[in-house]
Formats: structure tokens, C-alpha cells, sequence
């Protein structure tokens, strides 16, 4: 008799394991090494955006979407360089899982209509009122705290794991350095990446190695390490999320819709430099590049209008980041740019907007409406959100060996696993991150309680 039927690591994504085990009835413990991981985590410091490809959501805003389409999305934006079983997994969970986020957690989702994020064909990911992870996280832990069946042991890390039998070991470390062992029928590593390993960073993405690093700090690679010495296999490990829009005097995220609205960026010379729209996180290489690694987000009353349904920006505008002026002249002096760039970029953007160009010099074609005074600019940074490579997982986000094995009752879900954003910072599709903590979480849980095909371990 194990001590619990499933050890989770990590109270990310991975309460949503936990909260699908002990729906199934299994016995589960919840570690987590940060006393305050509700406000510290990657979850916690995420927008809450959940894709779900087929949702009830989208079908009721008259939104035709699949699981198909949404691989082709992944695939599109990857080209072709994400793990194909966990991608099509995923894809096909996304809605299930949204949908079961709602009805047996409670959260109160809603699809977000106003939102498109680059490389999705369609209006697909579902968030929470105030689009803050905060919230999304407060529900889980919640959830969690009341469900009988769950413990939930904060602060304390997961040091190692050691096949026994028909079951692991688990050692885990208190606070001052006590140990003690856990016995449990399997365990979920959902220790997020390696985005806080300083050195791990420099090694594997050298490119943003200089960026502001805005992730929970005890993403330190723990299951990289605990999954190597079981003999797992890595990959994608050069696979990230960066962000060109954190704020350089808020340090929260400028949502990257002020772009996707019309808004673009400029640098210290009141120049643009490339295709926003390309997406948000490749970005972030592209202004670490600039003078100074910093630049400017360009645009008007409307867009900051409709960027307040996000927490963040908001907390931007209350810490006085967001600068608003009556003319591109004054904007241009409140930052510090030559006005004669700033206004032919204005008037460049404009003249794709009003139909007058089909692009501008970039490629770019998608400028909402012209930007119209009164202008706003925020100050942004380049960041690293996160890793998005780790350990192979199979469909049932098993942890494979090097020879493409399971290894018996070890999981991994979120940034502790491979994820589906192939190699590099490119293939990170908006919802990349959530979507395998909470989806591979869930999925692991179904496999550890035997309820999907296998559980051979039990
Ligand atoms: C600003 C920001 C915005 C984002 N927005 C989105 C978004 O809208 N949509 C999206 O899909 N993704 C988004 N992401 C990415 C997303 O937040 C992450 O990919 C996802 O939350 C990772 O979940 P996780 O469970 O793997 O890790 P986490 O949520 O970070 O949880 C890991 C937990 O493990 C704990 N831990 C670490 N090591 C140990 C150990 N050895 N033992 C015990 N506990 C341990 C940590 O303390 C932590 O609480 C965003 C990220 C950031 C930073």
C-alpha cells in the first residue's frame, strides 16, 4: 500500500492533475517548494489564456473550430517541429479540458472574441475575468484546498524520485533541510522549466540570455535534473517564450493586443523595425537587438480601451507607464523620440490601414484603423517568460526513456515537459504554456488512475 496514489510536484498547472485524480478517486499529495507560489508561479503570473479547439464557447459565438484546425495551427506556426503525438494529444483534449475547467472547477471562463493572437485561424482562447492567472491559480488552489481526497504540503520541494517496485519514492525536503520519503503510485513533475537557471539559460538560448527574466524563480529545471537521472529524454530545449511587451517601469505585460489592434513599436530612434505581427514572442529577440534593447508601444485611445479588460495593462497605467499625448509631436517629446520618424511611421501605418497600401515595408498587412490623437506610448522591454522544452512526454504525458519507453509512474505536464512550440521562440502560439500545464496535467491523472488504455503501472 502506497502512502498516496499520486504525488503532484508543483502547484502550477499541476493542481489541475490533482483535481482530475481525486475526481477519479485517487489518494493525492501536492507539493510545492514556494510558500508563495499563488502569487509567484508561472500560472499565477500568466493572462489566463486557455485554448480550446471545438468549445461550447466558440460554438455559441457562432466560431467554426476543431482539433484539426488548431494542429494545423501548431504545426503552421512550428513548421512541422513539435512533438506530433503530444501536439495532436493536446489538441484534441483542449476543449474537453476548457469545458471541464468550467463545470468541475468552477472557473469562470469566457472566450476571449476580442483577442487574436498571432498564428491562430480563429478566436480560440478562453480566460477569466481580468484576464489574470492570479485568478485562475486562486480557483485551482481553492478547489484543491476543499477536495477531500487532496493534501497539499507547501513549502516542500521534490528532490528525487526512485522507482520501487510497482512504486516510487519520493524524497522531498522541508524548509531547513529535513527529508522524509512518500511513497505513491506515480508522480507528476509539474516543476514548470528552466526559465530561473541563470546558467541553464545561457547555455540553451543564448539569444535572450541578457533579456529580463519574468517567470516564478523556482523554475529552475528541478525536473529536467530528477527526470535525467530516471534516464528521460530532453528535447526542444532551445524552445522558449519570450515577450517584446513587458513594461520597463510597471514590470507587468503590455498585452500584446495594443499591437494586434493596430498599435506597433518603435525604437530609441523613433524607428520600426520589423513585422509585429510575426508574434510576441519572437519579438522579444528582435528588440533586444535595438539600441538599447528597448523600444516604444505606439498607439491610441482606442486600443488602451480595449487593453483594460487585462489586469496588467491596467496595473501599467496606474504605475504611470503609459504616456498619453494630444500630437505626435508632444508624444514624441514625452519619449524621448525624433518626431519626424515617429510621424512617417504614423503615416505609414496608416496608409495600410486606410487601404491606400497593402502592406507597409515590412510585410505587414494587419493595422486595424489608423492610430488617432490622443496618442498613448509605453516604455517595453524584451523578456523570458518561460521554457517551453523539457522532458518527452507521450500522449498520455508519460515520461519516455532515452530508447522511447515509458518510465513506469512518472508524468510530466507544463514547462517540466516537452511542449508544442517546437524549436526556438517561433513556434509559441498564444495559449502555449497553459495548455500543456493544465491539459497534460488532466491527461496524466486519467492514465495514473488506470482510466484511459494502459495504467499497467497500477
Ligand atoms: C507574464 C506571463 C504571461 C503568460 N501568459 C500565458 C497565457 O496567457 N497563456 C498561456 O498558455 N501561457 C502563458 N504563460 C506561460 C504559462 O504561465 C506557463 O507556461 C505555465 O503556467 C506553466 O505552468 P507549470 O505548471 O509548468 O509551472 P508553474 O505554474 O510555474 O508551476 C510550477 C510550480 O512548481 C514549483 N516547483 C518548482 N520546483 C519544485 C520542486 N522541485 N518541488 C516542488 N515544487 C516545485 C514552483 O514553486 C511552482 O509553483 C505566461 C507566462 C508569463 C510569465
Amino acid at each position: 500500500m502506497t502512502d498516496v496514489d499520486l504525488l503532484v510536484a508543483g502547484a502550477g498547472g499541476g493542481l489541475a492533475g490533482a483535481l482530475r485524480a481525486a475526481e477519479l478517486g485517487q489518494r493525492v499529495l501536492v507539493v510545492d517548494a514556494d510558500r508563495h507560489h499563488l502569487r509567484g508561479n508561472n500560472t499565477a503570473m500568466s493572462t489566463a489564456m486557455i485554448p480550446g479547439a471545438g468549445s461550447r464557447y466558440q460554438r455559441a459565438a457562432g466560431i467554426d473550430d476543431s482539433p484539426a484546425c488548431f494542429l494545423a495551427d501548431i504545426e503552421r506556426k512550428t513548421r512541422g517541429t513539435a512533438e506530433p503525438a503530444v501536439a495532436r494529444a493536446l489538441a484534441e483534449v483542449s476543449a474537453e479540458l476548457v469545458e471541464w475547467l468550467a463545470d468541475h472547477v468552477g472557473l469562470p471562463l469566457e472566450l476571449a472574441t476580442d483577442v487574436h493572437y498571432p498564428g491562430h485561424a480563429v478566436p480560440r482562447v478562453h480566460t477569466v475575468p481580468g484576464r489574470h492567472g492570479s485568478r485562475l491559480l486562486a480557483v485551482l488552489s481553492e478547489a484543491a484546498r476543499r477536495h477531500d481526497l487532496v493534501d497539499l504540503l507547501v513549502p516542500c520541494r521534490l528532490t528525487d524520485l526512485h522507482p520501487d517496485g510497482d512504486a516510487i519514492r519520493a524524497v522531498l525536503r522541508h524548509p531547513g533541510g529535513d527529508t522524509e520519503e512518500v511513497t505513491a503510485g506515480a508522480a507528476l513533475l509539474a516543476t514548470n522549466g528552466y526559465g530561473a537557471n541563470a546558467e541553464l539559460v545561457r547555455h540553451h538560448l543564448p539569444e535572450i540570455a541578457a533579456a529580463t527574466y519574468h517567470g516564478g524563480e523556482h523554475s529552475t529545471g528541478d525536473a529536467l535534473r530528477i527526470g535525467s537521472a530516471l534516464g528521460a529524454r530532453t528535447a526542444c530545449l532551445d524552445a522558449y517564450q519570450g515577450h517584446a511587451g513587458l513594461s520597463a517601469t510597471a514590470r507587468t505585460l503590455v498585452t500584446w493586443t495594443t499591437i494586434m489592434h493596430g498599435g506597433f513599436l518603435v525604437n530609441r530612434d523613433g524607428r520600426r523595425f520589423g513585422d509585429e505581427t510575426s508574434g510576441y514572442s519572437e519579438y522579444a529577440s528582435v528588440l533586444a537587438a535595438q539600441p538599447g534593447a528597448t523600444g516604444w508601444i505606439v498607439f491610441d485611445l482606442r486600443i488602451h480601451e480595449l487593453s483594460t479588460a487585462f489586469v496588467d495593462y491596467k496595473d501599467a497605467v496606474e504605475a504611470g507607464a503609459v504616456h498619453t499625448a494630444d500630437t505626435a509631436e508632444d508624444l514624441a517629446a514625452a519619449i524621448s523620440v525624433p518626431a519626424g520618424a515617429l510621424r512617417a511611421e504614423l503615416a505609414e501605418a496608416a496608409a495600410v490601414a486606410g487601404g491606400e497600401r497593402d502592406r507597409d515595408r515590412f510585410g505587414r498587412t494587419g493595422f486595424e484603423a489608423a492610430l488617432a490623437p490622443p496618442l498613448r506610448a509605453v516604455r517595453v522591454l524584451p523578456a523570458l517568460f518561460h521554457t517551453q522544452g523539457g522532458l518527452v512526454v507521450d500522449d498520455h504525458a508519460r515520461v519516455l526513456s532515452q530508447d522511447g519507453e515509458p518510465i513506469t509512474g512518472v508524468y510530466a505536464s507544463g514547462g517540466a515537459a516537452v511542449g508544442i512550440s517546437g524549436r526556438g521562440t517561433s513556434g509559441y502560439l498564444g495559449g502555449n504554456g497553459l495548455l500543456p500545464a493544465l491539459g497534460l496535467a488532466y491527461l496524466a491523472a486519467a492514465h495514473a488512475a488506470g482510466l484511459s488504455d494502459g495504467g499497467e503501472h497500477r
